[in-house]
């Protein structure tokens, strides 16, 4: 299923399996011929997430990125999949995961060794499936023009190290990741390189913002006026989170 949100703003929804997987999120202006994939989804799930973006008329070509909000296993897991499908692909990511991906080091796309040898023993995922270099490592507070549509990156370390949101002013929209859901939800911190700490000031930072739609990548997506609900979940929170 693909939903558009807003102008230039489209929403696949994950298909949870045994595991998550992550929604994906597409932008860029129907005529710009430059469209963006906000993270991929589990493996497995990349011809379904390319075939709900051709049903709205996208040619593959036209996808010149991802943008990962991090590298959990559930955003990743078929990036091999796009990257076969669509070869001039870039891939941006925030530098501290980015570092990770360079170095082939998956202890952040798995989060911990339990998950992985339930992972590698149910999945073929051979050496190097997940070594990609990505094009632009970003830090945080960057402007970007993803096909006529604005977005600020937002850096919201605490889920995951390299955690990133992004940011549309215009409709005050917030692509959260994994860091704040609907509903009162936040994403976990006991895996790999996750931080109670920084979670709560990327919390309280989010709250700032101003947010009216919340799109996070997994569950529900609220479609304006989430603001009240962001500032509820970061007061329930805040107190468990030092
Ligand atoms: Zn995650
Ligand atoms: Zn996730």
């Amino acid at each position: 299923m693909i939903e558009k949100i807003v102008e230039g703003v489209y929403w696949i929804a994950g298909k949870d399996k045994f595991l998550p997987d992550s929604h994906v999120y597409l932008v860029g202006l129907p005529d710009s011929k430059d469209f963006t994939m906000v993270d991929c989804g589990l493996m497995g799930m990349g011809s379904y997430k390319l075939g709900e973006i051709e049903s709205i008329g996208v040619k593959l070509e036209n996808i010149k990125r991802v943008v990962l909000t991090h590298t959990h296993l559930d955003h990743i897991g078929c990036l091999p999949e796009i990257v076969e499908a669509i070869p001039g692909i870039e891939i941006w990511v925030h530098e501290e995961e980015g570092r990770f991906m360079e170095r082939a080091d998956d202890r952040i796309i798995f989060g911990n060794q339990m998950f992985e040898s339930m992972i590698r023993s149910q999945y073929t995922i051979p050496k190097g499936f997940f070594d990609f270099k990505p094009h632009r490592k970003l830090k945080g507070g960057e402007v970007l023009d993803l096909g006529g549509v604005i977005f600020k990156v937002i850096y919201i370390p605490g889920h995951s190290i390299g955690s990133i949101g992004l940011f549309n002013e215009e409709h005050r929209l917030f692509m959260s990741g994994d860091t704040v859901y609907a509903d009162g939800a936040i994403g976990r911190y006991d895996l790999f390189s996750a931080d109670a700490s920084q979670l709560k000031a990327s919390l309280e930072l989010i709250s700032k913002l101003g947010v009216d739609y919340l799109l996070p990548c997994h569950n529900r997506i609220v479609k304006g006026s989430a603001e009240p609900m962001i500032d509820m979940t970061v007061r329930n929170w805040s107190p468990l989170l030092s």
